[in-house]
């Protein structure tokens, strides 16, 4: 059974109608000019994690600053790998990137407040 490439609703071929097909375009556009920046970005920002190395103290504090900034850039730049978004259809892939971007957001802000409240309960000698 084909599915829309969209919305993942089993259709013959290709997408189910002018929505779909417009906004699996527009995802099309949007994907090709970001999907391999969004990448190095992510990269980027996890190679930040090995300054945890330099300033064990502050490790909570950069994990969260991390976390966050993935759930961030995961919200405006929702892409799974084209494997899931194959099989979920974009509309499927995209919710779920950004369920899993909130999830990041608030566990990043939750260790940031942990990392500063220890700072003040715990100062370092
Ligand atoms: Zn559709």
């Amino acid at each position: 059974m084909k599915k829309c490439l969209y919305c993942n609703r089993p259709f013959v071929e290709g997408v189910c109608n002018d929505e779909c097909d417009n906004k699996y375009e527009e995802f099309k556009i949007f994907f090709e000019k970001w999907y391999k920046k969004s990448i190095v970005i992510i990269l980027l920002t996890c190679s930040f994690f090995s300054t945890a190395i330099l300033y064990p103290k502050e490790g909570l504090l950069i994990s969260g600053i991390v976390l966050s900034l993935i759930g961030v850039e995961l919200f405006f730049l929702p892409f799974a790998t084209p494997q899931t978004i194959k099989s979920m259809g974009v509309k499927g892939s995209v919710e779920l990137c950004i369920k899993y971007s909130k999830y990041f957001i608030v566990t990043g802000i939750i260790l940031i407040v942990i990392g500063i409240l220890i700072r003040i309960l715990i100062p370092i000698k």
